[in-house]
């Protein structure tokens, strides 16, 4: 490859020549020559330096004189601005990394080859409690916990489970990824909540198996009898006529199963859901449902001073009240008194049933609306509770942007109210806000 360019031997001989001429003109030609030669060696000396300084900061195209120069510049120019190109791009993919390590709710531990700390993401300082100055230090002094040790020991793929010893109940889950040979990056999971959430299915079908196990063996039982020939038609029909007792409890069960199924697969309702519904015809639709349940046997009063309607689903409010309505009288000695109320409190409106019941002791209180749940489960089994009213409640509520208040007093009675806000009413237009009207009903008269 020819380093000088045309130019440049043009520069030269146009030099050498001057020199030449110089000299002749002096009879000096041997001096004109070096002189000549001399201010070539000269310019190279300050293209030189020219470079050097350029090299110190080469962000910008350089200018030289010669094109030989101009030309090794101009390559080294191509190939700074390709290395800072490409050192931009490692760099651009190394912020997005750690941003993205940053953004994972996992905590992420990066380790050496002898398991010490070497640089930690924001979740792995809450849930390790790491900070700064842990850097360096080996993450098994830190986190101590028997599992964690043999772990790190043995350096195994599968993932190891443990509960934190730094903070009570919290179960971790932490496996390691290999980085590079000295590197391996340690994955911490929060478990608590799947853990919970796994253990409430496993309960839950357990308690459904159960519910349905308890009146199939009855109805079971009562089948095998019938098919004995020696009964006569008065005892086999006395016979059918208990079956239907366990096959309807059994029917409940699986209608609350699935109305509460339906309900928590969707919180909240739908706009074109909402239509205007009347708490009065609520209470009455109730009170004649249930008028069987209590047989009489109480004081159902229905208390309606509020002319607001309820923005929801007609039916779900009715199975909440109804819940609450079977509930209170379940929960009732005879004579009882219970009272459905829909009053006014400022702009809101209040549902409220009461009654003078067994009442429920403070410690239930906060588990009530738990599926399957219940104080008493003898009597709640003998009264034909399924034991998901209070949670189908809860989630008709929720999906009415409301919840349910429990107060309560043992030997004295319970309050089950909920307050709905102004924006899920509808009032009629110029109408008094609360128009005071009172409904008693006794027994089977609502
Ligand atoms: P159940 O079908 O057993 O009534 P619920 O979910 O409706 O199930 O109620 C859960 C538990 O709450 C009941 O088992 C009962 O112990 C208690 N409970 C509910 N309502 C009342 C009430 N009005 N008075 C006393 N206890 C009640």
């Amino acid at each position: 490859m020819n380093f000088y360019s045309p130019r440049d031997y043009l520069l030269l001989g146009g030099l050498l020549t001057f020199g030449l001429v110089v000299g002749w003109a002096f009879a000096a030609v041997g001096w004109g020559l070096a002189w000549a030669f001399g201010a070539w060696v000269v310019l190279q000396h300050l293209e030189y330096v020219r470079l050097r300084r350029w090299s110190e900061r080469p962000l910008a195209r350089p200018e030289f004189r010669t094109d030989a120069w101009q030309a090794a510049a101009d390559a080294l120019f191509r190939a700074n601005r390709r290395q800072r190109q490409r050192s931009n791009q490692a760099l651009t993919r190394l912020r997005q990394m750690r941003a993205v390590t940053e953004a994972l709710p996992d905590a992420a531990v990066m380790l050496d080859a002898s398991g010490r700390i070497d640089s930690f993401n924001p979740a792995a300082r809450t849930i390790f409690h790491l900070t700064n100055r842990d850097v360096g230090i080996h993450i098994a002094e830190l986190v101590r916990h028997p599992k964690l040790i043999e772990f790190l020991r043995t350096m195994k793929d599968e993932p190891v489970e443990f509960t934190s010893p730094l903070e009570e109940g919290l179960r971790l889950e932490v496996r390691r990824i290999p980085v590079a040979e000295d590197r391996s990056l340690l994955l911490v999971r929060n478990v608590t909540e799947l853990n919970r959430l796994l253990s409430m299915r496993q309960d839950f079908v357990a308690n459904v198996s159960h519910e349905l196990r308890t009146p199939l063996t009855v109805i079971l039982g009562y089948l095998e009898t019938l098919q004995e020939e020696t009964l006569d038609a008065e005892a086999t029909e006395a016979l059918v006529r208990r079956l239907v007792g366990p096959a309807q409890r059994m029917h409940a069960l699986v209608q609350d199963l699935l109305l509460l199924t339906r309900l928590e697969s969707s919180p909240s309702l739908m706009d074109d859901d909402r239509t205007p519904v009347g708490m009065r015809t609520v209470f009455q639709h109730v009170t004649r449902a249930l008028e069987g349940l209590s047989d009489g046997h109480h004081e159902i009063v229905a208390d309606v001073q509020s002319d607001a309607a309820v923005l929801g689903v007609a039916n779900e409010l009715e199975s909440a009240v109804g819940n609450l309505l079977a509930n209170a009288i379940r929960y009732s000695p005879n004579g009882g008194r219970i009272v459905l109320s829909w009053y006014d409190e400022g702009d809101a409106a209040v549902l409220s049933i009461s009654d003078e019941g067994v009442g429920i002791a403070s410690e239930h209180l906060h588990r009530l609306t738990e599926r399957f749940y219940r104080v008493d489960l003898a009597r709640s089994r003998v009264s034909g509770g399924t034991g998901l009213g209070l949670a189908i409640v809860k989630h008709v509520l929720k999906r009415h942007n409301t919840h349910l208040e429990i107060d309560s007093q043992l030997g004295k009675g319970s309050r089950f109210h909920c307050t709905f806000a102004p924006a899920q009413l509808r009032r009629p237009i110029n109408s008094p806000s609360a128009s005071a009207e009172s409904q008693a009903t006794r027994g089977k008269q609502p």
